[in-house]
C-alpha cells in the first residue's frame, strides 16, 4: 500500500530563559516538544549576558528531542528569538568573542543619554523606528567591539556580528550563511527600515563595518540548510522572525488593522499597519513585521511594563489571593470596581504616559472597599492599558484596529476578555493553541517549504474562542474616563515633588 509521507515544520524558539523547539506537523497538530533551560549571567548590576555556546547548545538539544518525541523528521526549519541580543564571533572557527550582550542589559544607558544630549533621537527615528535606548543592538555591539574585540587584538575580517538568529543559522550552516531577516534587523538601531538595509551613516555613526553585518533576507525564504551531524539530516531553514513579530504572524495578523497582545508579567502589543509607514510617536515604535507571504510591512509596537505582574503583586504582596487564576471569580463577584481604579505603575509607566517615575497608585477608596474591587481594579487595569496604548497607535499612525488575537498566561481569564473587547469596542480572539511565537516561525518556513500552499492554509487548524464587544450601554468603555483620570493622578504624583 502507498503511503503518504507525513509532513512536518521544525520550529526552534532560542528565549530569554530557555530554547524550545516544536514538530508541527502538516494538519497543525504539535507533534513534538521540548525546552531546556540555560544559565544568566549578570555580572555587574544592570549587565545581563547569555554565553552564545549555551543558546546554541540548549537550542540544538532541545530541536533533538522534540524530533525524536515527534518519531519522525521535519522538513524544514523556522527560527524566532529573543530579539536585540547581540554577539560577535570568529569566523575562522565559530568561537564567539565574548558574551551575547542581552536585550534587558542597561551598560549603555550613558551612550544612549548622550546620543539624546547630542540630539541624534530625532534622526535615529526617521532612520530606524526606535528611540536611543540600551534595549537596542547597536550601542551593545559598539561596546563589544570596544572592550572585548578591540583589546582582544582581533582583526575586524575575522570578525562576524549578529542577532540570535543570525547565530543560530551560522552554526547550523557551518558557517556557510551569514543571514537575518528584516524582523531581527529592523530592532537593531543600525536598519534603515525604509530602504530595509543596514544604514551607511548610522553604521559610521556607531563604528560598525558593514561586513561584520548579516545580509539581510525576508523572513519567508531562503536561509542556508542546516548540516545533516547537528539535527540527523540536512534540513533547509525556511524561516526566520525575531519573537514578537514571529507571535503577531502566528497568531495570522497579516493584514493592516490586526493586532496581537500577548498578556504575560508585562503585555506586548504589535498592530500590523500595512505596506505605508506609519507615524509613531508618544513612546510607540516603528517596526517591521511580515504580511501573508512573510513579506515585509510596517507595525506599530509598544509595551506595558506590568501586566499580569499587578495580579501577582496582590497576590504574593498583599496576600489578597491564593493563585492567579482566582481572580476571575472574584472580579465576577462584585458588579463594578464601585469607583477603585488601580494604576499599577510599579515600575514606571510606559507608553503612551511615558513617566518613568511614576509608582503605583490606587484611587477612590472608601470604607466599602473589599479585596474583590482591588483584585478587579488590577484586571481592568490590563485591559484599559492595552486600551490606551491602541488608541495612541490609532490616533498617531491613523491606523485601524479591527481584531484583536491574544495570548499570554492572562488571556485563560474569560472574565478579562470579555471585558477587554467592551472596552476596545473591538472583537478579542484566543486561539487554542498559545505557542504563537513557535508557531509563526514553523508557519513562516512551512509556506516557505510547500508544507502548507499559503498561510491561510497554515492556520485552518486552528480554532479561536471569540469574545464580541457588548452593544449599547457598555461599564467597561464607560469607565475609561475614569481610568485616564486615575492615570493622570498618578503622573501627576509623580512629576509634583515640592508640594
Ligand atoms: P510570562 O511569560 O511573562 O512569565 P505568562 O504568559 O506565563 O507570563 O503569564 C503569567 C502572568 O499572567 C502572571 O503575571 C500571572 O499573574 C498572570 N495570570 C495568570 N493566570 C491569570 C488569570 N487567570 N487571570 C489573570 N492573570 C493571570
Amino acid at each position: 500500500m502507498a503511503s503518504i509521507r507525513p509532513r512536518a515544520v521544525l520550529a526552534l524558539d532560542q528565549g530569554t530563559t530557555s530554547s524550545r523547539a516544536l514538530v508541527v506537523g502538516a494538519d497543525g497538530r504539535i507533534l513534538g516538544r521540548a525546552q531546556a533551560e540555560f544559565p544568566q549571567h549578570f555580572p555587574r548590576p544592570g549587565w545581563v549576558e547569555h554565553d552564545p555556546e549555551d543558546l546554541w547548545r540548549t537550542t540544538r538539544d532541545a530541536a533533538r528531542a522534540a524530533i525524536a518525541q515527534a518519531g519522525m523528521m521535519p522538513e524544514a526549519i523556522g527560527i524566532t528569538n529573543q530579539r536585540e541580543t547581540v554577539m560577535l564571533w570568529d569566523r575562522r572557527t565559530g568561537a564567539p568573542v565574548g558574551p551575547a550582550i542581552v536585550w534587558q542589559d542597561r551598560r549603555t544607558a550613558p551612550r544612549c543619554a548622550e546620543l539624546r544630549a547630542a540630539g541624534e533621537a530625532e534622526t535615529l527615528y526617521r532612520i530606524t523606528g526606535l528611540v536611543p535606548d540600551p534595549y537596542f543592538s547597536a550601542t551593545k555591539l559598539e561596546w563589544l567591539l570596544r572592550e572585548v574585540a578591540r583589546p582582544r587584538g582581533i582583526a575586524l575580517t575575522d570578525l562576524a556580528a549578529g542577532t540570535v538568529d543570525s547565530w543560530l543559522i551560522w552554526r547550523l550552516t557551518d558557517g556557510a550563511v551569514h543571514a537575518t531577516d528584516h524582523t531581527n534587523a529592523s530592532r537593531t538601531m543600525l536598519c534603515d527600515i525604509a530602504a530595509r538595509e543596514w544604514s551607511a551613516p548610522l553604521l559610521e555613526r556607531f563604528g560598525i563595518p558593514r561586513e561584520l553585518l548579516p545580509e539581510i533576507r525576508p523572513s519567508a525564504g531562503t536561509f542556508g540548510v542546516a548540516a545533516a551531524e547537528h539535527l540527523g539530516a540536512a534540513l533547509p531553514i525556511l524561516g526566520v522572525a525575531g519573537d514578537q513579530q514571529a507571535a503577531l504572524w502566528g497568531q495570522g495578523c497579516w493584514r493592516s488593522g490586526e493586532g496581537k497582545n500577548t498578556y504575560g508579567t508585562g503585555a506586548f502589543l504589535l498592530l500590523n499597519t500595512g505596506r505605508a509607514r506609519p507615524a509613531g510617536g508618544r513612546g510607540i515604535l516603528t517596526t517591521l513585521a511580515c504580511d501573508a507571504e512573510g513579506a515585509p510591512v510596517y507595525a506599530l509596537e509598544s509595551s506595558i511594563f506590568v501586566a499580569g505582574a499587578a495580579v501577582q503583586w496582590l497576590r504574593d504582596g498583599l496576600g489578597l489571593l491564593d493563585a492567579a487564576r482566582e481572580s476571575e471569580a472574584m472580579a465576577r463577584a462584585v458588579p463594578s470596581t464601585d469607583g477603585v481604579y488601580f494604576v499599577p505603575a510599579l515600575t514606571g509607566l510606559g507608553a503612551p504616559a511615558w513617566e518613568p517615575e511614576a509608582r503605583g497608585t490606587i484611587v477612590g477608596l472608601t470604607r466599602g472597599t473589599q479585596r474583590a474591587h482591588l483584585v478587579r481594579a488590577a484586571l481592568e487595569a490590563m485591559a484599559y492599558g492595552t486600551a490606551d496604548v491602541l488608541e495612541t497607535m490609532r490616533s498617531v499612525s491613523g491606523a485601524s484596529l479591527d481584531l484583536l488575537r491574544v495570548d499570554g498566561g492572562a488571556t485563560f481569564n474569560d472574565w478579562l476578555m470579555q471585558f477587554q473587547a467592551d472596552v476596545l469596542g473591538v472583537p478579542v480572539e484566543r486561539p487554542d493553541e498559545i505557542e504563537t511565537t513557535a508557531l509563526g516561525a514553523a508557519g513562516l518556513a512551512g509556506i516557505a517549504a510547500g508544507v502548507w500552499p499559503d498561510a491561510a492554509a497554515f492556520l485552518a487548524a486552528r480554532r479561536y474562542q471569540r469574545f464580541a464587544p457588548t452593544g449599547g450601554e457598555n461599564p467597561a468603555r464607560a469607565g475609561l474616563g475614569g481610568w485616564r483620570r486615575a492615570v493622570r493622578a498618578t503622573v501627576s504624583w509623580a512629576r509634583d515633588r515640592d508640594g
